[in-house]
């Protein structure tokens, strides 16, 4: 195996004397991005530190506004309700010199955060920014602000040794990602392509290059509205919704149990059917004539929208077929906001061992393979630009969306060295 500095031979610096000078700066840009508030249709000022820093890198700088005028027709577009106007996509293009064609590369992440939440529940501010015993704090910190910054310091690095990609490398800082991916998909469309894509997505520097989807649902539960004390003479929509809630929950198993993939731990619950809010009757004392619950059925990876659909279509139709009063007053069904599919990009693809090679030779060991249970950009990539992707990034994903979200900074730095050596490798001449 070379050795890590043989990479670059007449480098005045290697990648991991880089980092290390890099790595205050590193620390005190994530800062001043976490502290900068970049909650859903407000990423303005955060989308402006990231493009001032793309210029300060020298990297071409494209600003790609996420408008739902060019979106709306395309199959995965996703109306997230939040205004279209003044939300940017901001893609720093470090041009390479031509000599690798078809050795490009996206390193996307995306810089929208979800809200705080109770705010009672955090230690200090969400957008505190602190560092303590090697974590730094707040909204965002994990999920995915310090990929994002690996990302933008890997190519800093490389710059600092010398290094010149012979492919372009696009660093991609989108907005919309927590809310259906409207930013990606606004850069897809304007064209931004590559051979390969690493969303830095926080996987605890796992390589991840499968993924679950997600389709939320509506399901509506007739009834017979009664006294309460006459109830024998009304249906109650809660009572029926019980048996359908019974076949939800067996089908959910009976998926999990049927689905077998190598990146998975068997029986290992993936793509799990749950109902997230229930409203029905308006009176204690009357028997509910309506029950309406919404809730989200995962999609297995290698299954389509429509398969999944049917699925739990029918294991409703089912349920209703045994129960007399269903049989003649069937629930309807209704799919609306947020329909993620699965995606994949096969282990053994060039990506991936790229990747790879890189973790091993930073961290000494191989990087642990295995899929995730949640949606996000990478389906875009996939499904709809054929473009074969993977998440690997730093932090803990069970922190993201939490009170206290952190990140451990010494991780940030792994990635980015394993990024920059990545992208030595991955786009060089003659590789
Ligand atoms: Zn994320």
């Amino acid at each position: 195996m070379p050795s890590k500095d043989s990479l670059l031979p007449s480098s005045p610096i290697s990648i991991d004397q880089a980092v290390q000078s890099a790595s205050a700066e590193l620390t005190a840009f994530l800062q001043t991005l976490v502290r900068t508030p970049s909650l859903p249709d407000h990423e303005g000022a955060a989308q402006k530190l990231v493009a001032d820093k793309f210029r300060a890198l020298g990297l071409e700088v494209e600003i790609v506004p996420t408008l739902f005028s060019e979106l709306r027709d395309h199959p995965a577009f996703g109306d997230d309700g939040f205004s279209p106007d003044g939300r940017v996509n901001v893609i720093g293009c470090w041009r390479g010199t031509g000599s690798a064609p078809g050795h490009s590369l996206i390193l996307n992440g995306h810089v929208d955060v979800v809200p705080p939440g109770d705010m009672a529940l955090w230690s200090d501010s969400p957008w505190s920014g602190l560092v303590r015993e090697g974590r730094l704090y707040g909204r965002g910190a994990c999920d995915m602000k310090a990929g994002l910054c690996a990302a933008i310091f890997a190519v800093d690095v490389l710059q600092r040794t010398g290094f010149k990609p012979a492919a372009d490398v696009l660093i991609e800082s989108v907005t919309g990602e927590e809310s259906g991916g409207v930013g990606t998909l606004a850069t897809l469309l304007k064209g931004y392509t590559a051979e390969a894509a690493i969303l830095l997505e926080p996987t605890c520097l796992d390589i991840c290059p499968v993924q679950s989807g997600a389709l939320t649902f509506r399901l509506t539960v007739p009834g017979r509205s009664a006294h309460a004390a006459m109830k024998p003479e009304g249906v109650s929509a809660v009572e029926k919704f019980a048996l359908l809630l019974q076949a939800i929950n067996a089908l959910e198993k009976e998926r999990c149990l049927a689905f077998q993939h190598p990146l998975y731990s068997p029986g290992q619950n993936i793509a799990p059917i749950s109902i997230g809010t229930v409203r029905a009757g308006e009176w204690h004392s009357t028997v509910p004539d309506e029950l309406i619950a919404e809730g989200r059925l995962g999609v297995l990876p290698g299954e389509t929208v429509d398969a999944a659909r049917r699925a739990l279509q029918t294991a409703l139709e089912r349920a209703s077929a045994e129960d007399h009063w269903l049989a003649s007053h069937p629930p309807r069904l209704e799919w609306f906001e947020g329909q993620f599919e699965s995606a994949e990009t096969v282990s053994s693809h060039p990506l991936i061992a790229s990747l790879g090679a890189a973790h091993r030779l930073v961290t000494g060991e191989a990087a642990l393979l295995r899929g995730v249970t949640y949606g996000s950009d990478m389906r875009l990539f996939v499904n709809h630009a054929g473009i074969p992707s993977t998440h690997y990034g730093p932090g803990d994903v069970r922190l993201a969306h939490s009170a206290n979200e952190s990140v451990p900074l010494a991780e940030v730095l792994t990635a980015t060295r394993v990024i920059a050596h990545m992208l030595t490798q991955w786009c060089a001449a003659g590789s």
